[in-house]
């Protein structure tokens, strides 16, 4: 488990600090009877689990001690859902709005497809499923610096796995692009998608290509880190009621992406790229 080890925060940073150099606008700390010198400790924020801040970033708080190393990559399952009703259920209110609001915080992600951000904690953590549990203790408190992905997110139940990093992946799509250019520091753009794209159909589409356009057979450029790149379609818009699922996503060279919206022939093109992957 020495790559799960090596992860482990081993600092105590403020969740202001945390949080702020993740890209969270934390100005509004200051505006309490605490003012400047004792905004890290406001209560309204200090104690949250998840920071939003819209269109650009989510930041959730997450346990070392969930981690777990699967086929090389450290990734974490949770359901905040899940535990937001057993909080309210045993009378924890102030828990069961923190969960919802990780909740709402990996929603909007998925959504808008934001980047991730996650602050490592580690100590003495209280078991989710104990009603009689004992509040956790955080003895080290980290940012991660590595971007995060969620890999998958159930929007009818709030099951939902989280993996480490973002590039490791054989193939990637404009979409993966678009969260790493937001993950760096420098870039504020907005760019939100009005439509919930499901991260799974994306790669599921992806790997069924295996980093070859469906429709002409060109093989995508290469990224920097290796990985593939093609650009995942839906052949009937989200916006005209298409499917989000594996029979209405095509991946596309860049080329014939643009030529699926702008061409002369668009209504065309579309059953042709349905027969392409109904042949797969
Ligand atoms: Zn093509």
């Amino acid at each position: 488990m020495a790559e799960l080890n090596a992860i482990a925060p081993s600092k105590k940073e403020r969740v202001m600090d945390a949080v702020r150099t993740a890209g969270v606008d934390v100005s509004d700390w200051a505006n309490f009877k605490g003012g400047n010198a004792k905004a890290a400790v406001n209560p309204k924020y200090c104690y949250e689990w998840a920071f939003i801040e819209p269109s650009r970033v989510v930041v959730l708080n997450l346990w070392h001690t969930n981690n777990q190393l699967v086929d090389g990559r450290v990734i974490q399952k949770n359901n905040f859902r899940r535990d937001e009703a057993n909080y309210r259920s045993w009378g924890k209110g102030v828990w069961a709005k923190r969960a919802r609001k990780i909740d709402d915080a990996l929603q909007q992600a998925v959504s808008d497809n934001l980047p991730v951000r996650v602050i490592l904690l580690d100590g003495k953590m209280r078991d989710r499923l104990d009603a009689d549990a004992t509040r956790s203790e955080v003895t080290f408190r980290q940012l991660d610096p590595e971007l995060w992905t969620i890999t998958s997110y159930d929007f009818a139940t709030g099951e939902n796995t989280i993996a480490r990093g973002i590039t490791t992946d054989k193939f990637v799509d404009q979409f993966s692009i678009d969260q790493i250019d937001k993950g760096s520091p420098d870039r504020r753009d907005v760019t939100t998608s009005a439509f919930v794209r499901d991260p799974q159909v994306r790669r599921d589409c992806l790997r069924r290509a295996q980093g070859r356009c469906e429709n002409c057979g060109s093989q995508g450029f290469k990224t920097p880190s290796g990985a593939l790149y093609l650009e995942t379609h839906h052949i009937q818009p989200l916006a005209e009621g298409g499917a989000d699922t594996l029979s209405n996503v095509i991946a596309l060279c860049p080329n014939d992406h643009r030529r699926a919206h702008y061409g002369l022939d668009t209504l065309d093109f579309r059953d042709k790229l349905y027969a392409a992957i109904e042949s797969k």
